[in-house]
């Protein structure tokens, strides 16, 4: 596991499973910690942290969404307040979730120390722009459906809203705008896309934002870095929407691929691609069905 220094008020580990990022921030009398994983000895890391350096304050628990390898944690935090979407706190296959954990565990002999609970959520966020004071942090959550349907981003303009000097944004996105990852879709295409066009808005109305923080690899550091994970995002997508306008596979394939090879593991991305192609040609089928 990779500890990075982001900022004097944020640091974040990569796991060494999938470069999923935990993302802490010093919000004065509270932490907010995001989605805490994967490893029993890597969450052991995150805790000692918390018992070293923010003894006794109220820890706010952001889960960004659903899918497992960001909830795995959870239960090792008991202590916590959760925020999450309202899509997580509904969520009907609750119990599936927790089954695809035990799955992992089984299947690599992980035993815990702490029990695999889904979230309870305190805090349930139900609209775009809904703000909560985190000890002296504003925050501000977005719904970014796309990935999956109960997904979220959360914006801090100002790290230290005291200090006039320093106005340092930050910009957790959960599965959204990685470096190491093209967009991986499990909800659907016009969401995604609707997603990103909702992003850059953000991006314009929040000038602060200068590090945006992925689920998985490496935080971008500046607002070009940004943007063009943004732009690359989207430029994928849209030949995703092409093909599936012109109902063809064959299409953009050539594009897709060099941009596929500019990735660090590009025959992963390849099966996410191809699990893409699944996904939209499926919906598509069973929306001229009904
Ligand atoms: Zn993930």
């Amino acid at each position: 596991m990779r500890l990075q220094h982001i900022h004097q008020k944020v640091v974040v580990w990569q796991s060494s499973i999938f470069q999923t990022t935990t993302t802490l921030v010093d919000a004065g009398n509270a932490i907010i910690l995001v989605d805490p994983n994967w490893l029993p000895d890597e969450i052991a890391e995150i805790q000692q942290w918390i018992s070293t350096k923010h003894r006794g304050k109220e820890i706010f628990l952001l889960i960004t969404h659903s899918d497992f390898d960001h909830i795995i944690g959870c239960g090792a935090f008991p202590e916590a307040k959760i925020i999450a979407s309202k899509g997580v706190h509904q969520r009907e296959d609750k119990e599936k979730k927790l089954q695809e954990i035990a799955e992992f565990d089984a299947q690599n002999y992980i035993q815990r120390p702490y029990p695999i609970t889904y979230p309870f959520v305190d805090f349930i966020i139900r609209e775009d722009g809904f703000s909560m004071t985190i000890g002296q942090l504003e925050v501000l959550f977005y719904l970014a459906p796309g990935h999956v349907s109960d997904s979220i981003l959360c914006v801090i303009p100002a790290l230290q809203s005291t200090v006039f000097d320093d106005r340092h944004g930050l910009w957790i996105t959960g599965d959204y705008f990685s470096d190491i990852e093209i967009p991986w879709i499990d909800d659907d295409l016009t969401s995604y896309i609707s997603t990103v066009d909702k992003s850059l808005k953000i991006l314009q109305s929040y000038p602060e934002i200068s590090t945006l923080i992925p689920g998985h690899g490496k935080p971008a550091s500046n607002r070009d870095e940004i943007f063009l994970r943004m732009q690359r995002d989207k430029e994928y997508l849209q030949i995703l929407e092409k093909m599936m306008e012109c109902k063809t596979e064959i299409l953009g394939q050539s594009q897709i691929e060099e941009q596929l090879k500019a990735y660090a593991f590009p025959n992963q991305m390849i099966a996410i691609h191809r699990h893409n192609l699944k996904k939209i040609f499926k919906t598509k089928s069973e929306i001229r069905e009904t």
